[in-house]
């Protein structure tokens, strides 16, 4: 069997990926087991901020190998202090409780803003609720799924949590109303992802912040796609000066070398949790931590973020003057871009086909939309040999 025959036989894989058999990767390029190479223009749905193989990433997880890779809980390690001062110094913010995978992260965060609103808000027992957005993606998890529209995601998973409200996005006068005296939290992605790279209307979080103080809810921020230099600042909620009361991060934060995600917050709020009571075994690990400390420095000098930022505004406006036939709307923000199809025309998968073809993954979502998120250390040479192949495409 070749190496696509020997996945799709044995592997109980979840989504339906282009067959490209990634066997190398350094930067923005990947090649597969024949030896072909392409332009990874999906980096990990934004994982891969700094790109495959980054040096520094690189040499602080093979420092780190040598030393020690995993304690017991028990104990603290030499990462993990640091790591969380660096992160809470990134975000301003106090205090981080590190995790694994972006889901955990959403589910500690909900469990964080539940405790919160019974031992400081004072909501009656078990009447706490939640409010997400519609079309939101927050993971995969029983709990997280409860308040997702998407029935691909939903359906046949049942039955699920209860204590979550639905609002359109973007929509402020939707959210003032679901608020009420049992509203713990609003829980918001800052750019929708999964959903297509959906920017929301301008002023939207911040008067959805101000909302949210005013109402004594919490406002959580999902930016484990978002955050960590996409969108041309460190975080997604500084495009209208927004500091949140949580903010969940993920993805990048382990530099795509190891699951690595954290909720950072307040000590008047992430005190609620109290030692034992929250946690995960490989949570603060020091090999993850190891690698989160190099990223957070290199997060920390900026440049990264200029990059996205410069970069980012070629891209898009690039994407947009291009005569693309096929093309409904052009959203995006840093090195961030969905494209729109319009219908009637090649399916998002045919032109994910085709791009790989010419040599650039992208990933389609939605059936509607195909998504693209470089490494953030493209050069602009290589996001021009990008733009070239996409327009040709979408001509
Ligand atoms: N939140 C957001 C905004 C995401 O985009 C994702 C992943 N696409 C998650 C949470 C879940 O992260 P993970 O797949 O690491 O559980």
């Amino acid at each position: 069997m070749d190496d696509i025959e020997l996945v799709e036989r044995y592997g109980a894989h979840n989504y339906h990926p282009l067959p490209v058999v990634v066997a190398e990767a350094e930067g923005v390029w990947v090649r597969d087991t024949d030896g072909k190479r392409y332009m990874d223009m999906l980096s990990g749905y934004s994982a891969l901020n700094f790109g495959h193989g980054h040096p520094r990433l690189l040499a602080a997880a093979k420092a780190q190998l040598d030393r020690v890779t995993l304690t017991s809980r028990a104990f603290y390690n030499d990462q993990l202090g640091p790591f969380c001062k660096q992160l809470a110094e990134l975000t301003g913010m106090e205090t981080v409780l590190p995790m694994n995978t972006g889901a955990e992260g959403v589910e500690t965060a909900i469990k964080l803003s539940r405790r919160w609103g019974y031992d400081v808000k004072g909501i009656a027992p078990g009447r706490a609720r939640i409010i997400a957005c519609e079309n939101n993606f927050h993971g995969r998890t029983t709990t997280v799924i409860s308040f997702s529209t998407d029935p691909s995601a939903r359906d046949g998973f049942g039955p699920f949590t209860p204590g979550f409200e639905v609002v359109p996005y973007g929509d402020l006068g939707a959210l003032a109303a679901a608020i009420d005296d049992e509203t713990a939290a609003f829980l918001v992605e800052p750019v929708q992802g999964e959903a297509g790279v959906v920017v929301p209307p301008p002023g939207y979080l911040k008067a959805a912040r101000d909302l949210c103080a005013e109402r004594n809810v919490l406002f959580v921020a999902d930016e484990v796609q978002s955050g960590l230099g996409r969108t041309g600042r460190t975080f997604a909620c500084e495009l209208e000066g927004v500091q949140p009361d949580v903010y969940i991060l993920g993805k990048a934060l382990g530099g795509g070398i190891f699951p690595l995600s954290a909720v950072v917050s307040r000590w008047d709020i992430m005190s609620v949790i109290r030692p034992g009571e929250h946690g995960s075994t490989f949570g603060g690990n020091p090999l993850a931590c190891a690698v989160g400390r190099e990223v957070l420095s290199m997060l920390a000098e900026g440049e990264i973020q200029r990059r996205a930022d410069q970069l980012g505004r070629r891209f898009l406006e690039a994407l947009r003057a291009a005569p693309m036939a096929k093309v409904k709307e052009i959203r995006g923000v840093g090195l961030w871009a969905g494209v729109e199809l319009l219908p009637g025309g090649p399916t998002t998968r045919e032109v994910c086909e085709a791009l790989a073809a010419e040599g650039i993954l992208a990933k389609d979502t939605h059936e509607t939309t195909v998504r693209f998120s470089p490494p953030l250390v493209i050069t602009e040479d290589e996001l021009d040999w990008g733009l070239e192949r996409i327009a040709k495409v979408l001509a």
